[in-house]
């Protein structure tokens, strides 16, 4: 016997017959994983030309303190990332706590009284629903400022021929697009769909701006929607693009005339963008961007090889094992509440930071059913690193992502299923 078998056994748990499943997954999945390796190949060179056309140095690494002005270091990692994405400006800070603080900035700086937003792509992602001004309670929402919202339905991927004629009639301020499926049963978007779907809006409304949110969907194809046609992108920093070591903070890049829009809303109109210090120095995002076209390939792994095992098993996943993907979330569809709170509960006993602690459903803020969060995460909340989290509401749905390695994201999988019922 393999001694890494032995130790998943002895110390994981995990019986005979999930060793079994496991070792045939692996072999079904060689061919996903040289496309994946080929995809991170790709990223890998592109985001270290762009280290290499922008210079980067050690004293890039030196702290900042007080305004900022200034400040080598910001500067280097705002023009770094507008370099990765290929657009001409980007904002990439501390001060912005997370995904949807960036697509708060993006959508409060660029619309005003008497626009309308149109989420091109279904509802928007949960957070984004108090943002939008879903309920009556919803203070200090767009809906109050008067900006109307509507979302053209995308359960079976983007209506394009209604995408088309609602963006010729209404002439919309900002059409949106969610790259990730987020907590939807719907599918993931790949780059070839946006690119299409830019098309139709650009030429039936000129004037719309194009934003995606890029959250989960970064360096997992070798396209990045302002490649496709986009104006602006917004994504959270302890996802994909910080590579797991970026300790917080979020990122917007995109046309230079809607940056600096959104810069003066960050931080206050005739500043913008000239302030902003980080004492703890920059150095783990120059990193963690370095490392994440790496590090997402290791989570795609993990979520192809979680795919894998739980079809063969008989349980509803998306996407399929083979599936195209255009972000690093699998869902894995489970029969009960119990069954899918116990798998969260195995992916935080399988992890480097508190896998003592049993994870519970709970009102968690924005958030409009219980949702229980599995991640023993170096950085809180880090879905990068192997989380798994759930809304509790039939159909009872686990969304799973990330895995820094992907080796831990198979011992999580093997122990769950060691624990299931045999059929
Ligand atoms: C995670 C996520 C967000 C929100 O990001 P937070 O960092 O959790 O606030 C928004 N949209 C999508 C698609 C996401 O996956």
């Amino acid at each position: 016997m393999r001694l890494t078998d032995e130790i998943l056994k002895s110390k994981y748990g995990v019986i005979e017959r999930a060793l079994k499943i496991g070792r045939e997954a692996q072999a079904q999945c060689a061919s996903a994983f040289s496309q994946i390796e080929e995809t991170t190949e790709f990223n890998q060179l592109k985001v270290l030309e762009a280290f290499r056309q922008c210079r980067l140095a050690p004293n890039h690494f030196s702290p900042s303190y007080g305004y900022g002005y200034s400040d080598a270091g910001r500067e280097k990692l705002e023009e770094l990332f507008a370099l990765v994405f290929n657009a001409p400006k980007a904002i990439v800070r501390p001060q912005i706590a997370s995904g949807t603080h960036a697509l708060a900035l993006t959508l409060y700086g660029l619309l005003g009284r008497g626009d309308k937003l149109i989420y091109a792509s279904g509802r928007p992602y949960d957070t984004l629903e108090e943002i939008i001004g879903a309920s009556e309670e919803s203070k200090g929402s767009l809906k109050e400022l008067g900006v109307e919202f509507e979302a053209i339905p995308c359960e079976n991927g983007l209506e394009y021929e209604l995408i088309g004629q609602i963006c010729a009639e209404q002439k919309p301020a900002l059409v949106a697009f969610q790259r990730s499926r987020g907590y939807a049963l719907r599918p993931s978007l790949c780059c070839g769909q946006l690119k299409k779907a830019f098309e139709i809006v650009r030429a039936a409304s000129p004037e719309s701006i194009i934003m995606v949110d890029n959250c989960y969907g970064e360096f997992v194809e070798e396209c990045e929607p302002i490649e496709l046609g986009a104006d602006i992108i917004a994504g959270s920093l302890i996802k994909n693009p910080g590579g797991g070591l970026a300790p917080t903070g979020g990122y917007i890049a995109g046309r230079a005339d809607l940056i600096e829009r959104i810069g003066y809303r960050l931080t206050s109109p005739g500043i913008g963008l000239e302030v902003g210090s980080y004492a703890a120095s920059y150095l783990p995002f120059f990193q963690g961007l370095f490392l994440a076209p790496h590090v997402v390939g290791q989570a795609l792994k993990g979520a192809v090889f979680a795919s894998n095992v739980y079809s063969r098993l008989g349980y509803r996943v998306s996407p399929l094992p083979g599936e195209k993907r255009g972000c690093i979330i699998q869902s894995l569809g489970f029969n009960t509440a119990q069954e899918l709170i116990a798998f969260c509960q195995d992916v935080q006993r399988v992890s480097p930071v508190e896998s003592h602690v049993l994870p519970e459903p709970w009102d968690m803020p924005g958030y409009q059913d219980q949702v229980i969060m599995a991640a023993g995460a170096f950085i809180q909340g880090a879905s990068i690193e192997l989380s798994a989290d759930a809304p509790i509401r039939p159909p009872y749905t686990a969304y799973m992502q990330g895995g820094l390695v992907w080796e831990q994201v198979k011992a999580a999988v093997l122990k769950h299923i060691s624990g299931l019922k045999a059929d």
